[in-house]
């Protein structure tokens, strides 16, 4: 029996947990349930971290979190606390697959099967951002050598371990010449260790584009923070919705598991959101404490539900789908299919 930690989060969070915990339990997973409030709440209460202390330890001490989205304001306001997340836990690899479910979800990209590896403590989001002048604002991009190392061999051990073929790096490094440069400089030392596994390095710019439009031709993509967050919404979005892709934030001692997208405002409390993304997470999770079982149980009701045209409104297209659900519903069609 592992100790889960449980965050609800924000925004749709409570709603797609409360249906990824239903399909859980009901498929047998051996996982015991400690939850704490993080987001909205504790910042109305006055804390301006949006987490508690007491939370932090339960999150240390059990070690595996399974997370909700939470809301961070745009433009000002208090800090993302999904960064803080990420970076005290020291979750240094993002790993976000992203997978067309032709012909059963619409998609313009049938063959697509990618995974991108996002390098998540460092890059733009180490927080380094100040104010210069009235009129000048600065951010400072960090990449370290560590942490490039940490990265790349991940996303090779990861090739390796699936079987994949390629990883693709992305970087800027024809303009940022020093950081990028390095990540670009580190992926050709690492990938040399790796002659079973081809490798290729993308400008980001003229990567994204090719990604865009010919996404089967990709198989791991590993990049720098920023660049990785953009990149997997645009590839969960065209192999379907943000509303079905899933990640782990995978750190040395602890691992985090949550669903791609944020914790979609306009749709919050309407029984709508897709769970599938959490649902996704929480499968990683379990492959993740060794839960394999029942990991590949709740993984094929899940594509059984899916195939068999039972769909939330994202998703749901006439001709393909043969059922609108809610979000409740949907977790009872995957829960039936167990
Ligand atoms: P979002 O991902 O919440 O929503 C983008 C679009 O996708 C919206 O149209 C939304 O309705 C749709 N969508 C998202 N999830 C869906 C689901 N499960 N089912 C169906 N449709 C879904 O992005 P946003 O609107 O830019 O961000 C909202 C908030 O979420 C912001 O405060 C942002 O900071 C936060 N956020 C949190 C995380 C996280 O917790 N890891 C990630 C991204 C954004």
């Amino acid at each position: 029996m592992t100790t889960v930690t449980i965050a609800k989060g924000d925004g749709i969070g409570p709603e797609i947990m409360d249906a990824t915990l239903s399909v859980l339990k009901a498929a047998g997973a051996q996982i015991k349930t400690e939850e704490i409030t993080v987001g909205e709440k504790e910042y109305l209460s006055g804390n301006t971290s949006g987490i508690s202390s007491q939370a932090w330890d339960t999150v240390r001490r059990n070690k595996i979190l399974l997370k909700g989205p939470i809301t961070t304001p745009q433009g000002g306001g208090y800090k993302s606390l999904n960064v803080s997340i990420r970076k005290s836990l020291g979750l240094y690899a993002n790993v976000r697959p992203c997978v067309s479910m032709h012909p059963y979800v619409a998609t313009k990209h049938p063959k697509m099967d990618m995974v991108i590896v996002r390098e998540n403590e460092e890059d733009l989001y180490a927080g380094i951002e100040h104010q210069q002048t009235d009129e000048v604002m600065q951010c400072l991009k960090l990449i370290s050598r560590p942490g490039c190392e940490k990265i790349v061999r991940y996303a090779f051990e990861y090739a390796r371990h699936y079987g994949r073929k390629k990883v693709t790096c992305f970087t800027k490094d024809n303009i940022m010449k020093q950081t990028d440069g390095l990540f670009h400089k580190v992926f050709d030392e690492i990938a040399a260790e790796y002659p079973e596994i081809e490798n290729e390095h993308w400008i980001i710019d003229i990567g994204a584009a090719k990604m865009a439009d010919s996404p089967e031709e990709f198989d791991v993509i590993v990049m720098p923070n920023l660049y990785g967050d953009i990149q997997s919404d645009v590839a969960a979005q065209i192999a379907g919705s943000v509303g079905l892709a899933g990640s782990s934030n995978i750190g040395e001692e602890c691992a985090m598991f949550e669903a791609i997208h944020g914790s979609a405002p306009l749709i919050s409390g309407q029984n709508k959101a897709n769970p599938s993304g959490l649902l996704q997470g929480a499968v990683m999770m379990l492959n993740h404490i060794g839960q394999t079982e029942v990991a590949e149980k709740i993984q094929n009701a899940w594509l059984r539900t899916i195939e068999e045209g039972k769909h939330t409104f994202d998703i749901y297209k006439e001709g393909t789908s043969t059922e609108l659900l809610g979000t409740k519903e949907f977790a009872e069609a995957v829960v039936a299919n167990l």
